[in-house]
């Protein structure tokens, strides 16, 4: 329930890197623009506003590059207004192509909007997409001219549904099954799988963007005694609860993962030292009942790969174990 709580509020549990958001709205836009350059150069229909598609199949690929050099850098809220304004030149092309059939192909592009939507956006946030262009659809094409008795026009609109349902329904299925093997089972944070994917990504992130990193492996106290003590389905319920207790304190943009028994990762990007310590040490007391737990925290230094960071938040807290438990430990830095 929480996580799907958290995925309604936009924050899935494994959201794709904002990066690969800007990629593929970037490729969209691009290929969107070089199509209406293309279908200029073949024979096309008579009726098409030349001047239109002049602009569109100029300033789209523009946009699809400005999108990708900015890719780092856009802000995750960005991207549904990037994807209303995909709907509106869409929605202008249908309603400018001068004839039902012209305007029924120009409305496959809306195949990219629902699967975008799908791929990328929060249930609501993805419904509220497909309503937005679903009613730019119904509105320009009521308002075209009904008399026309192309055969394929009546066609279009019936074809366009479902290529477009199904497309997405399946898009949907594949992401979704992704997402899932991406989790662990018991306390529905990242596995260990997971895990790898938003590291190197928010690494790569990083270094692209020159933006600050914190990486913290948290540890349970002598966890081995819970097990021991009380059954291992009570240590089961222990590292449930403990993740229950520290999603709600993370950030939207962190990540909490499973690194294995009881040890876990947090991702904090963008985080300063002190955000990340205040933020740490909030998760550090938050475990439930008498249960303690030791963090070690590093921040990421320019030229750190993945295992580099990882390494020093483990020694970190090797350290906070060795200094008493119940502590957290920064990485020290060379
Ligand atoms: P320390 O304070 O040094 O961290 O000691 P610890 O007892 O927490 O650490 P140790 O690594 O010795 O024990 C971890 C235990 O976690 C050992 C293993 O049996 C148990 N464990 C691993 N996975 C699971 C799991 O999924 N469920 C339960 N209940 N126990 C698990
Ligand atoms: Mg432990």
């Amino acid at each position: 329930m929480t996580g799907f709580l958290a995925w309604l509020r936009g924050g899935r549990p494994f959201p794709y890197p904002r990066h690969t958001a800007g990629s593929a709205m970037a490729m969209f836009y691009f290929a969107g623009g070089l199509t209406i350059l293309l279908i200029l150069l073949l024979p096309h229909p008579a009726t098409l506003d030349i001047g239109v598609m002049l602009v569109i199949g100029a300033v789209s690929p523009l946009l699809g590059l400005a999108i990708l050099r900015l890719r780092f850098r856009l802000a995750t809220s960005a991207y549904p207004w990037l994807l209303v304004v995909g709907t509106g030149i869409v929605t202008v092309l249908m309603a400018t192509a001068g004839s039902r059939s012209a305007s029924g192909s120009f409305s496959f592009f809306y195949t990219w909007i629902v699967i975008y939507a799908l791929l990328f956006f929060s249930p609501v946030s993805a419904a509220a997409q497909v309503g937005v262009a679903a009613a730019a659809y119904l509105t320009v094409w009521v308002s075209l001219d009904p008399s026309e008795t192309d055969i394929g026009s009546t066609l279009e609109p019936v074809i366009l549904v479902s290529v477009i349902g199904t497309t997405g329904l399946v898009v949907r299925m594949l992401s979704r099954a992704r997402e899932v093997s991406e989790i662990d089972s018991l306390t529905g944070v990242a596995n260990r799988r997971g895990l790898d994917r938003l590291l190197d990504s928010a690494v790569e992130e990083t270094t692209a963007a020159q933006r600050t990193l914190v990486v913290a492996m948290i540890d349970i106290d002598h966890f081995k005694s819970i097990n021991d003590m009380r059954g291992h389905a009570a240590g089961d319920q222990v590292l449930e609860c403990c993740t229950r207790a520290w999603r709600p304190l993370l950030r939207l943009g962190d990540s909490l993962a499973r690194f294995g028994g009881d040890e876990f990762v947090a991702v904090l990007p963008g985080c300063s030292r002190s955000d990340a310590e205040d933020i740490l040490e909030r998760l550090r007391v938050a475990a439930p009942d008498d249960i303690t737990c030791s963090v070690g925290a590093a921040l990421w230094q320019p030229g750190d790969t993945v295992s580099m960071l990882v390494g020093r938040a483990d020694v970190a807290l090797y350290q906070a174990k060795n200094l008493g438990r119940n502590r957290l430990a920064w990485a020290f830095i060379a």
